[in-house]
């Protein structure tokens, strides 16, 4: 995939600038970048992800009301665990979980090298500096673990001014106690990361005239099937977990099939 994108890329003008603006211009799209340039194009990519995306169509379309989008927030739990499946997948500093059926994502941290002051104050919020000259590798059932699932997805409003707020969760979202006991993982402190803090922003909406559409729906409709979307803005719903790489092979798909 990496030779075939530098393969393509070598057909394209590089221009280091931002969009600022998009407006349709005579069946066609102009596009205003921040160094006052403007380009007349026939079909228009937007890679911007959803932060870019909302200001580049909050510039463009005085009538959108708000936006809104889903940030993956993870769990992060302190625990304890000996559990071996967990610990089978555990390499030198980092490693992953991804059962085939997708529906959950765990990153189990190793500790080990993590100096034991360190360790003790994020587990218990006091600073216990006269341990500063240890290591935690003692500690070896000591773990931060990542829970990612299909609850973990937290939605957000963006207003004109990029001021936000955050939609109230359901208190039964509690699916990663499951997890949990699923791994006996002793659980000592659960944090949510959280909103615009995530891993993940996708399902990216547009409010028009009091109505909501999907990204690819409001681009379709507004500027006449002439601008396409090749981020995860346009994704309505994303696996659990690290997702880039299937991002890039979406948007290598996706581009492949509109240059038709
Ligand atoms: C802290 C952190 C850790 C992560 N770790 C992992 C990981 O380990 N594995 C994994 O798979 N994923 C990870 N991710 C997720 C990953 O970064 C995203 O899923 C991925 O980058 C999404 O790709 P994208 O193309 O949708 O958007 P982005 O990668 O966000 O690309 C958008 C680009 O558009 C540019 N842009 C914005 N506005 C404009 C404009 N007006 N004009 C021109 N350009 C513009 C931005 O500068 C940016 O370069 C992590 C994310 C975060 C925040």
């Amino acid at each position: 995939m990496r030779s075939n994108i530098l393969k393509k890329k070598k057909k394209f003008i590089e221009i280091k600038s931002q969009v600022v603006r998009i407006q349709n211009f005579d069946k066609k799209i102009l596009v205003e970048l921040s160094n006052k340039e403007k380009i007349l194009c026939k079909k228009l990519f937007l890679a911007a992800n959803t932060i870019g995306n909302t200001k580049i169509i909050f510039e463009s379309d005085k009538g959108v009301q708000k936006t809104s989008f889903l940030d993956d927030c993870p769990y992060l739990i302190y625990g304890v665990t000996n559990n071996r499946v967990l610990n089978k997948f555990l390499s030198k500093s980092y490693s992953v979980i991804a059962p085939k059926l997708n529906n959950f994502f765990i990153s189990l941290y190793n500790t080990n090298k993590i100096n034991l002051s360190f360790l003790l104050f994020y587990f218990t919020g006091y600073k216990f500096n006269f341990l500063k000259k240890f290591n935690s590798k003692f500690l070896p059932f000591v773990k931060f673990i990542q829970i990612w699932d299909k609850k973990t997805k937290i939605q957000g409003f963006l207003e004109r001014d990029m001021s936000y707020l955050v939609k109230d969760k359901k208190k039964d979202d509690n699916h990663h106690l499951d997890i949990l006991n699923l791994f006996k993982i002793y659980t000592v402190k659960i944090t949510q990361t959280k909103f615009g803090e995530g891993f993940h922003y996708h399902n990216l909406k547009i409010k028009k005239n009091n109505k909501w559409y999907i990204f690819d729906n409001y681009m379709k409709k507004y500027f006449n099937k002439r601008v396409f979307c090749l981020d995860s803005s346009s994704e309505e719903e994303i696996n659990p977990g690290p997702f880039t790489i299937t991002q890039m092979a979406i948007a290598y798909k996706k581009l492949g099939q509109h240059l038709k």
